[in-house]
């Protein structure tokens, strides 16, 4: 079949993201031109299921009728105003509303781990701040930079100028790729390269309990944080980085984090207890949170345990999982449904406080976008919260929860399936030579791509990070879709793993 034109004009002229285009020249990509529910239309009238809900954006599916309303409505009056200068109806209120979400349901007393530094920690808990104010801007990058810049200028200006904020973040973290986001990162990878433009941020070690040398057990057909054996090193570690930090005289001024589970670090969700610990040690050591909620935000964790004689509560933010309550609450991503490019950074009214003066004292926040607070985004955004505040939506995503952990458990027996991650409505699924070793595959068998590449010829569309195979469903997939997504990773990894396919290859390279 000859290239479709618009497939050759891509080619001719767009450089994709994340993306080796020497690969991507060499074969017909595919041309996106419609979407509904959890499925996406290419223009060859192919059908897919959208199975990281578009790089990790989509919420409620395709072509919602009530966030496209709300979008329209809001084009017959205006698409654009500038925050510079102007209040405008949408943003004001959706400011109002994401504060009022923030700051309910937070759960998570529940968590203590028998760790005697967790206990030192416990003692030198204190009170969740509110949060209180909404800074826009555009994506997830931006939302990290704003946070990054504000706790910076609040620790100056509650330290002393003479003060040096400096920021601890987890290792393997990835906070976007504007600069001050690589420098917050720990994806040697992608930061390498731009090492001479960073700032030196310090890192410690995140919990990836599969692969933890601390953590005893033998591999297991389970996820690896039930069978983990250790005494909560990584929790340890948090603490004497921090001690370490405060004896040279200038505490850490702020701990970010992706809470309950490390996006591209390859969907490496943290033992349940590690984050309200993590976070009472930082606070105790007088440090800003800084929570990445760029993935995790918006229901996309599912539903929090439930506390002794209490049922499962639903809660919007990773964070209140485990009963935290961070300085800075990063969103983007689902924000508005994932219909336009939009962020927000919330904080309290101590970090705002903090920048008021007279004008002569510039005092100011000097940062912001020409786009910030845009009225179609935040249209999308209220009409999103709207659906996800909902009992069906609710309802929804617990099914959907149930239901993905059932079709998660039928990949256990396939022996290149070396762990399985479930966050609420998040799964990543470590491939491996053997379960028995986990022993990884090499960096030239390109796996998780082969695998992902099968996945799109049953029609299933995602995209791996390295060799963790990434499902994150839009919360309107019904189970059959569900059903065919995993059947379509079974099959592929069957497919890709199989002896005779590997013979093939090795007569190809040969
Ligand atoms: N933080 C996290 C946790 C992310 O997953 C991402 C994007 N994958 C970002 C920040 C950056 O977001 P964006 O690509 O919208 O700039």
């Amino acid at each position: 079949m000859p290239k479709h034109p618009l497939a050759k004009l891509d080619q001719k002229f767009v450089w994709h993201p994340f993306t080796q285009m020497r690969d991507w020249l060499r074969r017909e990509p595919l041309v996106i031109v419609a979407g509904e529910g959890a499925v996406l239309r290419d223009v060859n009238g192919r059908e897919f299921l959208d199975a990281n809900a578009s790089i990790w954006t989509n919420l409620h599916g395709h072509r919602h009728p009530k966030i496209s309303a709300a979008i329209a409505r809001q084009l017959r009056k205006i698409a654009h105003s500038s925050a510079l200068g102007f209040a405008n109806e949408p943003a004001s209120t959706l400011a109002a509303r994401l504060v009022e979400t923030a700051n309910a349901d937070i759960c998570g007393s529940q968590f203590t781990i028998d760790t005697p530094k967790a206990e030192g920690a416990r003692k030198s808990e204190i009170a969740n701040p509110k949060l209180a104010k909404v800074f826009f801007s555009d994506d997830g990058s931006t939302a990290l930079e704003a946070a990054l810049k504000l706790a910076y200028e609040f620790t100056r200006r509650t330290r002393g100028a003479k003060s040096k904020p400096r920021f601890l973040s987890l290792d393997g973290a990835y906070h976007g790729d504007t600069v001050g986001a690589v420098s917050l990162g720990h994806i040697d990878l992608f930061h390498q390269a731009y090492g001479g433009m960073l700032f030196r941020t310090d890192k410690v070690m995140s919990p990836y309990c599969y692969r933890c040398p601390f953590n005893r057990a033998r591999p297991e057909r389970a996820d690896a944080r039930q069978c983990r054996k250790c005494h909560w090193e990584c929790i340890g570690l948090v603490e004497q980085k921090f001690s370490a930090q405060k004896k040279k005289g200038d505490s850490f001024a702020a701990f970010v984090f992706e809470p309950l589970m490390l996006g591209a670090a390859g969907m490496i969700p943290q033992p349940a207890g590690w984050l309200k610990h993590a976070a009472e040690i930082a606070r105790g050591h007088g440090a800003l949170l800084i929570a990445d909620e760029v993935m995790t935000g918006f229901g996309r964790t599912g539903m929090a345990e439930a506390e002794s004689g209490k049922r499962k509560a639903e809660t919007l933010f990773a964070c209140h999982h485990e009963g935290v309550q961070p300085d800075f609450l990063c969103v983007a991503k689902g924000l508005t449904g994932g219909y336009l490019p939009m962020a927000a950074t919330l904080t309290t009214q101590k970090v705002f406080n903090a920048f008021l003066g007279e004008y002569e004292e510039f005092k100011t926040f000097f940062h912001g976008h020409s786009f910030t607070g845009n009225q179609l985004g935040a249209a999308a955004a209220l009409a999103s919260l709207k659906i996800l505040q909902s009992e069906k939506s609710v309802r929804q995503r617990a099914q959907l929860q149930q239901h993905l952990h059932e079709e998660l458990q039928t990949l256990w027996p396939l022996p290149n399936v070396g762990d399985i991650r479930q966050a609420g409505l998040v799964a990543g699924i470590e491939l491996v030579k053997d379960w028995r070793t986990r022993q990884p595959f090499a960096l030239r068998e390109r796996a998780g791509i082969r695998v992902c590449e099968a996945m799109a010829r049953r029609g299933v569309l995602t995209r791996p990070v390295g060799d963790v195979i990434v499902l994150m469903p839009p919360y309107c997939t019904t189970r059959a879709q569900l059903h065919k997504m995993i059947s379509a990773l079974q099959d592929a990894v069957s497919e890709s793993f199989a002896p005779e396919s590997q013979d093939s290859r090795r007569h190809k390279s040969a």
